[in-house]
């Protein structure tokens, strides 16, 4: 996501640099796919052809074990750009107004939704009617009432529901969540998530609360969340937080510039977070016990992820994030494959009944108590 952030920060600098983008992206990432799947591959239509569907489908290019077989868009003009590039026929290319036809498809088991945050709920309501399974990117939706919806949607339509949770995939994250299981760390004390880059043009999506659900912490925050629950194990009880904001023009209100929030986990755990659109490139996640710390930075960016134990350096090999994570998508979907961190629906409507906590915490200036039941 370095990569990402880096890309929305330098838009109103110069339109020149995006040039340079391409290489930089090709010198930093490894693309290695693997063997074919024991059973046929996972047929994914993309739902919103923006900057990151692009970046998974260039990913999952030439993998044996994912095929792009239906795109979904409002301008015509990438629909003809996709499909001539992945090969896609005209009669499984739809726009926002017919892509409820997919349900006649036989050949997309699955759609991938790549759109601005608060359309989720509704496409995966109508893909769920669809009968295809759903792959929505993170936030899941922009509250809790809608993340469940989408669940019983789901569920009533007998499709599965995943969030696009890449770092559940990647290996020096899932190596520190081992060695936690292990007890490698002993008793855990400390969770330190920082997140935020300097967000540019002030017309994107992102700055729309009608669109994004909020600001920072819907977009950016939401890893260092995520991040708390699965490098602690456990989910949060209680929950305060903060909010500055050094620009209200820029950030309208109900759009959030920067939250600091804490959380309390029921083995005694806490964690101090970080959630900005004003500084850049900040990532980075610190877990310490009384035997032992974890260091991770970068530890969300697109990568490679660069991490240290007090047990010297992480080495595991850096595969392309989103490679990784639909390879792991397809076996999820196709052969029920459990997945070693959840990405499920009800993983994503865990952070989104924490950052309803986080806002109701800032609005109240109160200690907010959860229950998970
Ligand atoms: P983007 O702006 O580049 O693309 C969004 C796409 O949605 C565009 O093709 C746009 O045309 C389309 N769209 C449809 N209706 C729209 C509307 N009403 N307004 C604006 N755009 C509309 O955004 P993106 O960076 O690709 O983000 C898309 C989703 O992916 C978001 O939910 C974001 O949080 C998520 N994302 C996830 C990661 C990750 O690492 N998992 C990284 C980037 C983005």
């Amino acid at each position: 996501m370095q990569n990402r952030r880096h890309f929305l920060q330098i838009i109103p600098i110069s339109l020149g640099m995006m040039s340079l983008w391409p290489k930089l992206i090709e010198n930093t990432e490894s693309n290695t796919p693997r063997s074919a799947p024991d059973g046929p591959p996972l047929r994914v239509a993309f739902l919103g052809l923006g900057s990151y569907a692009n970046r998974v489908a260039e990913a999952i290019k030439d993998s044996q074990r994912l095929k792009i077989t239906g795109l979904i868009s409002g301008t015509p003009a990438k629909l003809e750009t996709w499909k001539n590039k992945y090969q896609v026929p005209d009669s499984s290319c739809y726009h926002y107004g017919n892509f409820d036809d997919i349900k006649n498809n036989p050949n997309i088991d699955a759609v991938y939704i790549c759109t601005p945050n608060a359309l989720h709920k509704d496409q995966t309501l109508r893909l769920a009617a669809a009968g295809k399974h759903v792959i929505c990117e993170k936030p899941m939706a922009i509250n809790v009432k809608e993340a469940k919806e989408m669940i019983s949607a789901c569920e009533k339509a007998g499709v599965k529901l995943l969030v696009g949770y890449r770092m559940h995939f990647e290996a020096k994250t899932q190596e520190i969540v081992k060695m936690r299981m292990a007890g490698d760390f002993g008793k855990l004390v400390f969770f330190q998530g920082l997140c935020g880059f300097k967000i540019g043009d002030p017309n994107q999506w992102r700055l729309n609360k009608d669109l994004a659900g909020g600001g920072a912490m819907m977009d950016i925050g939401i890893y260092a969340i995520n991040g708390a629950r699965y490098m602690i194990g456990e989910d949060p009880i209680w929950i305060t937080a903060q909010e500055t904001k050094t620009d209200p023009v820029k950030f309208k209100e109900g759009v959030d510039e920067t939250i600091q929030f804490q959380m309390g986990f029921p083995n005694g755990a806490v964690a101090s977070c970080l959630s900005t659109y004003n500084t850049s490139f900040l990532d980075r996640f610190l877990l310490t016990g009384h035997n032992g710390f974890a260091e991770l930075q970068p530890a969300t960016g697109y990568g490679p992820i660069k991490g240290k134990t007090n047990k010297g350096e992480l080495t595991q090999p850096h595969v392309t994030h989103q490679l990784m994570q639909m390879e792991e998508m397809a076996e999820i979907i196709l052969r029920n494959k459990i997945p070693f961190l959840p990405v499920d629906g009800k993983e994503g409507l865990k952070d989104m009944i924490i950052i309803e906590a986080i806002f109701k915490a800032v609005q109240t200036g109160n200690k907010i108590k959860l229950t998970w039941d």
